[in-house]
């Protein structure tokens, strides 16, 4: 108790002001929004910025607290500078033996976006320290600190609720989550293996490649699947095939509910593709909840190896196209559902958008160093998550909402190779405000849930209309 009470000594303290190194700038964002994928015109393009009721180049919102982000080289403190109360808190847990840490929650809330030239200075305090808890990941406390930013005149510009999880490595339910999943794969039987014969060989190892092939005459170049012997438009038994683009709309589907198959995971979705070639499928629709899923909808090849020696095509949904214009608010109802969006997950991408945050904890880069740390692989910083969902919402309002609040708690981690599919709801709407919930899975389970306040636009503030240039 009298380490608990020394930890919390500190609350109510205020750290010293944290000033960005850099001015809020071009190559920053650029660099942000490549990583996020994230192709609103307001923050890169200034000819389209300058017709937007921001009137020139704005931040992506969710980028608040990364402009304070000290870098892989923090400047040395310099001399009587008074010693931040949250990192002694994480220093003194670190000596305790709570020396993995994991960020839990973020809260932003935007006064404005932030323009070129703004330098942004952050001043926190510690405002809670959590007793022992024991947490799936491990044994620890939850840290909470509070940050104000404000420019360079003082103003404000936001505000950050910020948790994050100091936990002792090796203490948690399972030691890791791969261990726990290749556990259950031992115990179960794999997918039936498929038939391969000589007419249908290619097809499986276009598979292999990641291809997924149609049958084509080579007489007259109409397309089957499945596979026929002799082609039954020219009678020709010259048979080759061609790679399929991975385009394809779903034309039909079930979700069976019962009996159940041990090899197949409960809710699972058979779907008859229609490929953009034109021939039809029947395959898995993957990475979406049942009740997601809409004939006609827009998906995409995934070759994958689902507790399968083989690899099989399955298709998800697409992500959904960014709006070019934004909706009059009178169209909009409580209830709505935003168009489900799977993000597949890469080392690359995790990296990326880690670099791109300024975040260099070595859980976000360097495979070795978070295994020993208790991870099974580098797993997406908070930053990321933000700026994902800050995408997915802004992508879905267009380009003339402005984002004001943005909370998210996450629970499992997003590893490589996992694909996150974001969903989200119309929850209320007050005025213009419009409020969202927001939700990311992965195959384990929710890894972001959150509340998006999302401001809509007067008449006069929506941006004058010309050709969007992403689009010429
Ligand atoms: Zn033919």
């Amino acid at each position: 108790m009298d380490f608990l009470k020394t930890l919390r000594e500190k609350i109510g303290e205020q750290g010293p002001p944290l000033s960005s190194r850099d001015a809020v700038n071009q190559a920053m964002i650029r660099h942000w929004c490549d990583a996020m994928e994230d192709d609103h015109p307001v923050y890169t393009d200034p000819e389209w910025a300058a017709r937007s009721q921001h009137g020139e180049i704005v931040a992506p919102p969710a980028m608040l607290n990364a402009w304070t982000m000290q870098g892989l080289r923090p400047p040395a403190p310099s001399a009587g500078v008074t010693s931040d109360p949250a990192s002694e808190v994480y220093e003194a847990l670190d000596r305790a033996g709570f020396t993995s840490v994991v960020a839990t929650n973020s809260e932003h809330e935007y006064d404005r976006y932030l323009r070129l030239g703004d330098l942004i200075s952050g001043t926190s305090h510690l405002t809670e320290v959590s007793e022992e808890k024991a947490t799936g990941l491990g044994v620890g406390h939850f840290v909470t600190t509070e940050t104000d930013f404000r420019d360079q005149h003082g103003d404000p510009v936001g505000r950050m609720l910020f948790r994050i999880l100091k936990f002792r490595p090796g203490t948690g339910r399972t030691s890791s989550l791969a261990d726990a999943s290749s556990a259950q794969a031992g115990e179960r039987p794999s997918r039936p293996a498929p038939a391969i014969s000589r007419d249908t060989r290619f097809f499986w190892e276009g598979l292999e490649n990641g291809e997924l092939r149609i049958q084509r005459c080579e007489g007259c170049a109409e397309l089957f699947h499945p596979p026929v012997v002799r082609c039954p438009v020219c009678g020709g038994y010259a048979m080759g095939w061609q790679a399929a683009t991975g385009r394809a709309q779903l034309y039909s589907f079930v979700a069976p509910e019962y009996p159940h198959f041990a090899a197949f995971d409960p809710g699972y979705i058979v779907g008859l593709v229609e490929l953009e070639e034109g021939t039809r499928l029947l395959t898995n629709i993957v990475d979406v909840d049942p009740d997601e899923v809409k004939v006609g909808m827009g998906l995409e090849l995934v070759v994958r190896s689902d507790n399968s020696d083989q690899p099989l095509p399955m298709f998800r949904p697409v992500r959904p196209e960014r709006r070019k214009e934004t909706p009059r608010l009178e169209t909009l109802k409580v209830g709505e559902r935003l168009e489900a969006c799977p993000i597949p997950i890469t080392t690359t991408s995790i990296v990326a958008t880690a670099m791109a945050s300024r975040d260099y904890q070595d859980v976000h880069h360097d495979r070795e160093l978070a295994q020993h740390r208790g991870s099974p692989d580098i797993f997406m910083n908070i930053l990321t998550t933000s700026g994902i969902c800050a995408r997915y919402v802004t992508d879905w309002g267009g380009p003339d909402v402005m984002l004001k609040r943005l909370a998210i708690r996450l629970g499992v981690p997003n590893y490589p190779g996992d694909t996150m599919t974001m969903k989200g709801c119309v929850e209320a709407i007050r005025g213009r405000q419009v409020e969202l919930s927001v939700s990311g899975r992965n195959r384990v389970g929710p890894h972001v849930t959150g509340e998006v306040q999302l401001e809509w636009p007067k008449d006069g503030d929506r941006t004058a209309p010309l050709a969007d240039p992403s689009t010429q």
